[in-house]
């Protein structure tokens, strides 16, 4: 391959890596957001579990306070009843009484199924300790590894735009120009490989004897898409 079919290959490959490089950057502050929000729903998940074991404490000091002041009433609707001699107003203390009793036992219920669920939360507790602490872990090396991974990148943009310049350098003039004319207006799409007569970029085929012009080391473009070609084997 002459020099310069071969340099176009180069900064062909060297102007796509570049552009993935950048893109790749680019996407890193999405990246970071993604894993930050991972961190902060689950900081919110383990909040919310010693939350609900707080209101369900506190929800079972109500329950009982209510229990009391239902136990109570119905001592001192017990002790109205051994008073009464009306039957009528009997049967309605009786049946006042049971309805307290009904309450009560709804008190009891709900008292016991708060008392089980406090029991549950309370013993999952270690379990989502380790959950918070591993997500937490998890985003540190992350962010270690990011930036290991942007430092990596960064040297990597370095050095491949130094050696671009210098593959740049070694085309010659005339080709120069329309290499920086088309560059600009197409970026690393500018250059397309050509393998077996065909351009990779828009699948045209070219003759035989174009090819092999090409594969003589002549500068020439795909009269389709206009990009600069080099040949692959
Ligand atoms: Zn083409």
């Amino acid at each position: 391959m002459s020099s310069v079919t071969s340099a176009l290959r180069e900064c062909h490959r060297l102007r796509v890596h570049l552009r993935n490089l950048q893109a790749e950057i680019d996407r890193g502050p999405r990246v970071l957001q993604d894993h930050q929000d991972e961190l902060e729903a689950a900081r919110q998940a383990h909040k919310d579990h010693h939350d609900s074991i707080t209101k369900l404490k506190l929800k079972q000091r109500e329950d009982e306070g209510t229990l009391k002041q239902a136990d109570t009433r119905l001592a001192k609707l017990e002790e109205q009843l051994t008073g009464m001699g009306v039957q009528k107003e009997y049967v309605a203390k009786k049946h006042e009484i049971e309805m307290a009793q009904t309450k009560k036992g709804e008190t009891e219920d709900a008292i016991l199924a708060t008392i089980m669920e406090l029991e549950e939360k309370t013993a999952a507790i270690p379990t989502v300790e380790q959950t918070w602490k591993q997500a937490q872990a998890d985003f540190k090396e992350f962010q270690v590894e990011a930036a290991e991974r942007l430092a990596g990148m960064k040297a990597d943009q370095e050095a491949c735009t130094v050696e671009l310049a210098e593959r740049e350098a070694t085309l010659p003039p005339d080709v120069k120009r329309t290499y920086d004319s088309i560059v600009k207006a197409k970026g690393p799409d500018a250059l397309a490989a050509t393998k077996a007569r065909v351009c990779q970029a828009c699948r045209t085929s070219m003759t035989e004897v174009q090819f092999n012009v090409l594969r003589s080391g002549v500068f020439r473009t795909c009269a389709t898409c206009g990009r600069m070609q080099y040949p692959v084997e």
